[in-house]
């Protein structure tokens, strides 16, 4: 990309220097992909005081020299390896990771086992590597000190280069001007100006020009006052308060029930933080990136940056070149604005910590609440982690670990005095002795639903169920039809359309048709079993078929339905959700997508179809997730001036998780989840990481996982570490996309034993078949 002009003294430099022996300026590198370690490449003397750690660089490969992107991670003087390449040029002049990510880069590299060129790969957005919708301008400077130009202008008679010259001497030594405007000034044709280049008066270099692609973008009014905080807002503030003002490390748990103002808390620690001349940096989970919530954040600040998947890429680079530029005082992004290049940091906050959306399922397997953490012990900065529903890893480490490193702060009610929702449940079992038929809405929810619609009030029905019907089997042979490539039965999906909120067009799926969930297979729904030629029956639920059964129960309902299938895009998502806010529909159903953070004040009703649907699933964290799901989405109700109501359809009325979460009883869950998980020595109490193996040949999935569990097994012996294994045996889904999987586990009560075991069974190269073995460590998906 640069346009490098000789210089006059080039002659200074033999061309011998660029095939130098193997000491001299060393640059250590960490490569995009394929390889475990780092790698060190001579920087030849055209490219010496240039490259810089942070940058990314080409770099020749293997004994065909392939010209491979690399990253550099360490500058020195010279290095133990005999006969080093040379590097072969600067991919990116600028430095894409600063000190302190590069720092957290290499603890994710440890911590999570990922090869650290892997993990800077997800640190830097792609559209940044590629830089997409950057603007280049050519900039000119002076090559020689001004005494010396005067000389030049002394002697030259040349009356374009004395004007070119002339106008250069009035600009900025450092900061040079963009070529065509020089000539312009100096008025001499640009070729002029590339001719004194050539001869080494000036140097030409094209750079991004910064200013033409961020000045668009300092977006927000920044001039909603703050709002005036409750007692209990206040406490928890002045706390905060006076950490922000202190700076250095510390975790703060900010639990609070729904509705109990929490982001107003953020809202007047960021503007402290500001106020101090810091910035802040604000997660939240990708779904919950509505524009309601950015719209808080914009009222409040005039500088906002917004992170999401609805940007384009333009967009997406420009966004992190302001931020990198300290152009934005605050940034709002999901999982990955965890590496957002903030320079001077004062504060993060993590919202609804608990959410798993914010563990990465691919390599490197970070979970970004985890690395936000550790930015802030980095950077020596305060970190708020708020939520309703805390994971109980949180909850049980700021409740238990001692100040001043974690503190618990509570918002044990909602804001303007509103009570919770108001709690029911519907016994499923009675429903179905008393009434003829398959009804997924009872009468219960019905009759509240009519009414609360005739009142003009809107309401929110959740259902954790994507599709028609979860199961397609048959009722003679009671064969479910399974997916061919895993083993899971495959989910009928009547249709893509979204009543009344208009269809997304994208929709990838036509009538009729059977998806896998995990392998995104399709087929035609069969019009008789394969097995046994007898006709096929549907049975479950899944949102289509509930959307189906309300439009039949109430015709004349404006609503929609909101699931990954029938929301292809953000924006499908944002437009149905500001046709709801505007009380275009009356009712909309969905998935967990509908169940964060919207805050819509004419909700009064919540029902939650199935209470039950997350609870049987194979994973120790099921409890866990159904009590958080109920409480969230039972949040949603009554944040207006009525009072809200929740009604949970369930065939276990007397679980108590379910109960529990009715009363939006986190303490009681936490206590009495925490206890069993003690027992049996699940985390918190325990570390976990998970090895899952794949192969589509089983006997060579039984001869990986034999080879890497005597490679565990002998680190743990080695190593002398309390580490206990177990497996390898198959995962809960035992098959996907064709590739059967198998898992070991590993266990201990110290992070620390387990880094070491992990580090040495990757020393031994436990892992090199990337594509074969995956390194999860603190899993939060069991499957
Ligand atoms: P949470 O994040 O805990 O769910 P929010 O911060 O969204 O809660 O607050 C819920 C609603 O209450 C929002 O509409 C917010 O503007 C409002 N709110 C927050 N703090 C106060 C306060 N001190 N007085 C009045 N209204 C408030
Ligand atoms: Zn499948």
């Amino acid at each position: 990309m640069l346009t490098d002009s000789a210089t006059l003294f080039g002659d200074l430099q033999p061309p011998m220097a660029e095939e130098s022996v193997a000491s001299g300026p060393v640059a250590q590198v960490a490569l995009e992909q394929g390889v475990d370690r780092t790698l060190d490449y001579i920087i030849p003397a055209k490219l010496s005081g240039r490259v810089q750690i942070g940058m990314r660089v080409r770099v020749p490969l293997g004994r065909g020299n392939r010209a491979v992107r690399a990253w550099v991670v360490a500058l020195k003087s010279a290095s133990d390896v005999p006969r080093l390449k040379n590097l072969l040029g600067i991919d990116d002049e600028r430095v894409l990771i600063s000190p302190p990510v590069m720092q957290l880069a290499r603890w994710i590299g440890r911590y999570y086992s990922a090869p650290l060129g892997v993990v800077l790969e997800s640190v830097i957005p792609a559209a940044v590597k590629k830089k997409i919708g950057i603007g280049y301008s050519n900039i000119v400077r002076l090559a020689l000190e001004p005494e010396k130009i005067q000389e030049v202008l002394e002697k030259t008679k040349a009356r374009k280069r004395r004007a070119v010259l002339s106008r250069l001497l009035q600009v900025e030594k450092e900061k040079g001007i963009e070529l065509n405007r020089l000539a312009g000034e100096a008025g001499v044709k640009p070729p002029t100006v590339r001719k004194m280049a050539a001869l080494g008066l000036v140097t030409i270099r094209s750079e991004i020009d910064l200013p033409k692609m961020t000045e668009k973008l300092a977006r927000g009014l920044g001039e909603e006052p703050k709002m005036e905080l409750n007692a209990d807002q206040q406490k928890a503030f002045d706390e905060l308060r006076s950490r922000v003002i202190g700076g250095g490390f510390s975790v703060n748990l900010l639990h609070g029930v729904t509705g109990s103002g929490k982001t107003e808390i953020y809202l007047q620690v960021i503007a402290e933080t500001i106020a101090r001349g810091k910035r802040a940096l604000v997660l939240v989970p990708e779904i919950a990136l509505t524009p309601q919530t950015v719209i808080r954040f914009k009222a409040r600040f005039k500088r906002v940056a917004v992170l999401h998947s609805g940007l384009t890429a333009t967009e997406r680079h420009r966004f992190w070149q302001q931020i990198s530029d300290g152009g934005a005082d605050v940034a709002v992004g999901a999982r990955s604005a965890v590496f957002a290049p903030m320079p001077g940091l004062g504060a993060i906050v993590v919202d609804e910590e608990h959410d798993s959306s914010y563990k990465q399922d691919q390599a490197p397997r970070y979970h970004a609440r985890d690395v936000a953490i550790k930015r802030a012990q980095i950077e020596n900065i305060p970190i708020i982690l708020g939520s309703a529903t805390p994971s109980l890893e949180m909850y049980r480490l700021c409740k238990e670990q001692p100040p001043p490193r974690y503190h618990y702060l509570t918002l044990p009610n909602r804001v303007r005095g509103l009570a919770l929702a108001a709690s029911e449940l519907v016994d499923m079992h009675q429903e179905r002795r008393l009434r003829r038929g398959v009804h997924l809405i009872s009468q219960r929810l019905e009759h509240l639903l009519r009414t609360t619609i005739e009142s003009g009030r809107q309401a929110i029905l959740l259902l954790n169920r994507r599709g028609y019907s979860n199961f397609v089997f048959c009722s003679s042979c009671g064969e479910p039809i399974k997916c061919n490539y895993c083993d899971t039965t495959m989910t009928y999906h009547r249709s893509v359309e979204t009543r009344a909120a208009g269809a997304s067009s994208a929709a990838a799926l036509h009538t009729g048709q059977m998806l896998c969930h995990y392998c995104l297979a399709t087929s035609v729904l069969p019009e008789k079993c394969p097995i046994c030629g007898k006709k096929l029956s549907l049975f479950g639920l899944g949102t289509q078929r509930v959307e189906e059964e309300l439009g039949r129960k109430m015709p004349d309902l404006k609503f929609a339905r909101v699931d990954s299938d029938s929301m292809r895009t953000f924006k499908d998502y944002e437009s149905t959700l500001a046709k709801f806010a505007r009380g275009e529909l009356q009712v909309i159903l969905g998935t967990q997508m509908i169940a964060k953070g919207l805050d819509f004040p004419n909700v009064t009703l919540v029902g939650v179809i199935s209470g039950d649907t997350a609870l049987a699933l194979p994973d120790f964290r099921a409890a866990e997730r159904t009590f958080q799901l109920i409480t969230q989405v039972a949040g949603r109700a009554g944040r207006g001036d009525a009072a809200g109501r929740v009604v949970v359809q369930t065939f276990l009325p007397d679980d108590p998780t379910i109960r529990t979460a009715l009363k939006q009883d986190y303490i009681g869950f936490a206590a009495s989840e925490l206890k069993g998980r003690r027992e049996i020595n699940l985390p918190p109490y325990s570390r976990m990481a998970r090895f899952i193996l794949r192969h589509q040949d089983q006997v060579e999935l039984l001869k990986l996982g034999q080879e890497l569990a005597e490679k565990t097994n002998a680190a743990i012996a080695e190593t002398k570490s309390p580490v206990t294994m177990r497996g390898p045996m198959p995962c809960a889904i035992g098959r996907i996309a064709g590739f059967h999987r198998n898992q070991i586990l590993l266990q201990s009560d110290r992070a620390e034993a387990l880094q070491i075991v992990l580090q040495s069974v990757r020393a031994a190269g436990g892992f090199s078949k990337a594509e074969a073995v995956a390194v999860d460590v603190d899993p939060v998906a069991m499957l």
